[in-house]
């Protein structure tokens, strides 16, 4: 633990901003099989904060999301942050499609397989051009945000909920992220070992929701 703990400390400072991340995403896994029960694509009520909390009541968002972070870390270089920004800005392109209308169809199937592909690609450590890895999280957004554009209004509480929504995600990404830098600081070596631990985790979870 000591050990643990001392190289911590001697992380630099990208990671350490991670590290302040990590309670957050700690606080995710244990608000999961509370809440888990409790997620209903169809009852959503508006409101930021509900928007806000939104992403981490239910455990397909949440693994989806922390996953597209960690999945950057490995894929590294450019798609480091271009990942994620493209899950967020496909994600509200996603929502507004929702609002207008506009049919995709099997949502819920395509959320489950999202979860599912993620963890797959974190698992194999999958590293594609960054046209590829931009377009699959893309596509994966997509489902994440019509999911909820298509319940919402385009009222002001529809909107305010939407924007709750997408700090969430983004503060998913960020845990994603630090967690895959703390694990590559801290088991170096080992590190492949983390990543097959937290790619399987979030395949079990897709699994789940695949079948569930
Ligand atoms: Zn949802």
């Amino acid at each position: 633990m000591n050990k643990i703990l001392r190289s911590l400390r001697s992380l630099d400072r990208s990671t350490r901003l991670s590290q302040r991340l990590l309670p957050l995403l700690l606080l995710g896994i244990v608000l999961v099989p509370v809440s888990a029960q409790a997620h209903f694509e169809g009852s959503h009520s508006l409101g930021f904060f509900h928007g806000l909390a939104h992403p981490i009541s239910g455990v397909d968002h949440l693994a989806a999301m922390v996953a597209v972070g960690l999945w950057a870390t490995q894929l590294g270089r450019r798609a480091f942050w271009a990942v994620p920004l493209t899950f967020v800005a496909v994600m509200i392109l996603g929502g507004l499609m929702g609002t207008t209308g506009f049919t995709i169809p099997f949502i819920e199937q395509g959320i489950a397989y999202s979860v599912l592909m993620l963890g797959a690609l974190i698992t194999a450590a999958i590293c594609l051009p960054l046209s590829q890895s931009a377009g699959i999280v893309a596509l994966f957004a997509l489902y994440h945000g019509y999911a909820h554009g298509a319940e919402m209004p385009a009222s002001a509480s529809g909107l305010s909920y939407g924007l709750g929504f997408v700090v969430t995600t983004a503060l998913l990404h960020l845990s994603g992220i630090g967690l895959g830098l703390v694990c590559q600081q801290v088991f170096q070596r080992h590190a492949r070992l983390a990543q097959l631990f937290m790619g399987g985790l979030v395949t079990s979870v897709g699994v789940y929701l695949c079948v569930a």
